[in-house]
């Protein structure tokens, strides 16, 4: 066990950022366990992207999105189902229509309770917030794509198919140019890879890098990520080249037949050299554990 105890992961509404015409972040300041929060406006009414973890923390979105709404209709989407993103839905019911999409649906009622006994494991601090959280049932769940009117505004909602998680998300507002990606993207940090064999495979490192690519090509002027500092395209960019380079210096070990423990090693020091200035190095060894699960041979 880890003595290293994570600091206690709380949404905090100061410093929040406006991105374009009724359209802010509240910024998670580059702590762990907080997620970049977006809250969107049109005439009528207004998205909220993500909850924070637990109810505390989300009770603080919804306390910031009423006051920021002034009367118009809530709604409140989340990127996927782990627990920063999405443990505080249960808050907004009754103010709030949750929408997600269907495999995000499909992944919290799954795996929901699973990442909640994980997470508690996580330290007092983070077991502290997520005290109380009931699992929540969302309102409306579309298939892989809805556009939400806002009124003024539509914002697209798409899943992108499996890669951080089964049911990932993207909400991207048109007229803005500003994209969420949730932890598809991580900014000044090493991608997160949720590869906890037997209890979780879903990640998928191939499957990521195509939705990478993919995301780039939509162009937006602005990139939401899901942890770090707001950014331009070039953030979708580096993701999909760090995945790649990960996959490729992986893959080329693997068909010599090298044991995973070295190439584990050797990778890790590779991306570390590419990228000293990133956080979360541990996760690197899982991406390359994911990769050793899906080489072709
Ligand atoms: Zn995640």
């Amino acid at each position: 066990m880890t003595e290293y105890v994570l600091p206690a992961p709380v949404v905090q509404t100061e410093g929040v950022r406006e991105l374009a015409r009724d359209l802010v972040v509240i910024p998670n300041r580059r702590l762990q366990l907080v997620p970049n929060i977006g809250v969107i406006g049109g005439t009528h009414s207004v998205l909220v992207v993500e909850t924070g973890m637990g109810p505390r923390n989300a009770e603080t979105v919804l306390r910031f999105a009423m006051e920021y709404a002034q009367g118009r209709r809530l709604y409140l989407t989340t990127t996927h189902f782990h627990p920063e993103h999405a443990f505080g839905a249960q808050v907004f019911a009754g103010e709030a229509t949750f929408l997600i999409n269907k495999a995000q649906a499909q992944d919290l009622a799954a795996k929901g309770p699973g990442y909640l006994a994980m997470f508690r494991e996580l330290g007092e601090p983070v077991a502290r917030q997520l005290e109380g959280v009931e699992l929540p049932t969302p309102g409306v769940v579309y298939d892989t794509a809805h556009d939400l009117d806002l009124g003024g505004r539509t914002v697209r909602l798409r899943a992108t198919g499996r890669a951080h998680s089964r049911g990932d998300q993207v909400v991207t507002v048109p007229d803005a140019e500003v994209m969420f990606t949730g932890d598809l993207v991580e900014a000044g940090q090493f991608s997160i890879f949720p590869w906890f064999p037997p209890h979780d495979t879903d990640v998928s490192a191939t499957r990521w890098i195509t939705v990478m690519r993919r995301l780039a090509a939509a162009r937006p002027q602005l990139v939401v990520p899901g942890h770090g500092d707001i950014g331009g395209p070039q953030l979708l960019a580096d993701v999909g080249d760090y995945l790649q380079l990960l996959r490729d210096e992986t893959w080329r070990r693997r068909d010599s037949a090298m044991s995973q423990e070295t190439i584990v090693e050797e990778v890790s020091a590779l991306m570390i050299e590419r990228h000293p200035e990133w956080e979360g190095q541990e996760w690197i060894a899982r991406g390359v554990g994911c990769l050793c699960a899906e080489h072709p041979a």
